[in-house]
């Protein structure tokens, strides 16, 4: 049975199974928490690597026209300037004149963007009156000194990392159009209303593509990306019935969008953005060329056509990936008459992969076979763990909810008669034996 993705216990069950096995802490949990903030804790970040190196290596390393960077998170102000980020990426705030809640207008049901009213969502009683514009970068100061020159903000989006460096790439590797730049960052933006786990978070990462085009070519590769974007949901072992592409009308687009794709997804608070790809014309080379005063076009050697590249960008959230990755993996069924919650996840993702056990604890014997067992699949799988406390029943259990796809039980048959060890399936629960000679192409296969 798949747990009811409505049910507004399934957030509760995956927060907690998230704190309670390491995937996931409220941020500074010690000292009442940072609203906003989650730590990923050893599982977590397991499962977080994962999904960065098949996202890297399936949109970076797989490909030849992909070129990867690593930008400074803290970026000359200009930049933001440049971009209108400091004059415009802000949030309608409004306040609640009972309780003095915050909320973003146009995220709050009972509020009327147009009338520009609304009663408040949580007391119920008061009223939200006329949004003020309230900006989401964060603010540091540079040096010692702190005056209206040392400003400078926490980025807020990994993109424009990548444009700045668009013209260090095109210097350093010559690319030919197309190409483009991909990146795995921190991105902050001060949420009025952090809320829904790590969905809408104040710290988050972003994986960024901004892919560099000659305008007349934008359609092609915008779907090509579009498919490139879904089959990324599948490799992950998202449910496609679950992700919902919302072509966003012209009047709600960036004024500098000519088409914007939201990828949504059913998290268990309802359907919300996942991720998003946006034909974003030439207007981040074009501003940062005006800003900055250097060239940013590009000459295309054969035509001697010269001009500003235009830019299609698919924009995935890491920590809304984890979620969904997280939401669709939670699974709730019986097995041998005991319920179980588990935690389904694609191999590729899988934090552990393999899980090993002696059938007892103190038969030294069992043990140190196991150990030989657990050495050679770490050393081919890395992610393996080993595992001796509690009955057997119980691993499987623990090892079911983080999602691990087999554990191997080395027994008294191991040694005395079959040099076999029991693999047994995560989601089927069945067992069965293989010789230790044939274990790890036998994994092999499974988890591939
Ligand atoms: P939203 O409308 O939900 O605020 P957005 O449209 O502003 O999101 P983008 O600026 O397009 O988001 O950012 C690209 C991606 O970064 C989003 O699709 C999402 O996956 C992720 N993202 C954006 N803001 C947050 C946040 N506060 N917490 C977690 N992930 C975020």
């Amino acid at each position: 049975m798949k747990a009811n993705k409505k049910d507004g216990e399934l957030m509760e069950k995956i927060i907690s199974l998230c704190k309670r096995r390491g995937f996931i802490y409220q941020g500074s949990e010690i000292y009442g928490g940072l609203s906003g903030t989650w730590d990923y804790g050893p599982l977590g970040t397991a499962l977080k690597n994962n999904v960065k190196n098949l996202w890297w290596k399936k949109f970076v390393t797989d490909r030849e026209d992909m070129y990867g960077v690593d930008a400074a998170i803290l970026m000359n102000p200009k930049v933001w300037k440049a971009t209108g980020h400091v004059d415009g990426f802000s949030d309608p705030l409004v306040t609640c004149d009972k309780c003095k809640k915050r909320f973003r207008a146009d995220k709050v049901e009972t509020y009327d963007l147009k009338a520009k009213k609304g009663t408040c969502p949580d007391c119920k009683k008061g009223n939200l009156g006329e949004p003020v514009q309230f900006n989401m970068m964060f603010k540091t100061s540079i040096g010692a000194v702190q005056d209206e020159n040392s400003i400078s903000y926490l980025r807020p989006e990994t993109a424009q990392g990548m444009f700045v460096n668009y013209k260090n790439v095109v210097d350093s590797f010559h690319p030919k159009l197309p190409f483009g730049m991909g990146q795995i960052g921190k991105a902050f933006r001060n949420e009025i209303a952090p809320r829904d786990f790590t969905f809408r978070v104040r710290e988050f990462e972003q994986m960024e593509i901004e892919y560099l085009v000659n305008p007349k070519n934008w359609s092609e590769t915008f779907e090509h990306f579009r498919k490139e974007m879904l089959d990324w949901n599948n490799m992950i072992g998202l449910n496609p019935k679950h992700v919902y592409e919302n072509e966003i009308a012209d009047e709600d687009r960036a004024f500098y969008s000519k088409r914007t794709i939201d990828f949504e997804f059913d998290f268990p608070f309802g359907r919300s953005e996942l991720y998003g790809l946006a034909y974003r014309t030439d207007y981040d080379l074009k501003k940062h060329s005006e800003f900055s005063g250097v060239e940013l076009s590009y000459l295309d050697e054969e035509t001697k056509e010269k001009f500003t590249p235009h830019c299609i960008e698919p924009s995935f959230g890491l920590d809304r990936t984890i979620l969904a990755i997280l939401s669709d993996a939670y699974i709730e069924d019986t097995m041998n008459d005991e319920v179980r919650a588990y935690l389904k996840f694609a191999p590729a993702v899988a934090p552990v992969k393999v899980a090993v056990f002696p059938l007892l604890k103190n038969k030294p014997l069992l043990v140190e076979k196991a150990r030989e067992v657990f050495l050679s699949l770490k050393k081919e799988f890395g992610a393996v763990m080993f595992d001796d406390n509690g009955n057997v029943g119980k691993r499987y259990r623990r090892q079911d909810e983080i999602g691990t796809p087999f554990c191997v039980t080395v027994d008294f048959e191991t040694i005395e008669k079959d040099s076999c060890v029991t693999v047994r399936d995560r989601d089927t629960g069945k067992q069965e034996r293989v010789a230790i000679s044939d274990l790890i192409q036998f994994l092999k296969t499974k988890l591939s």
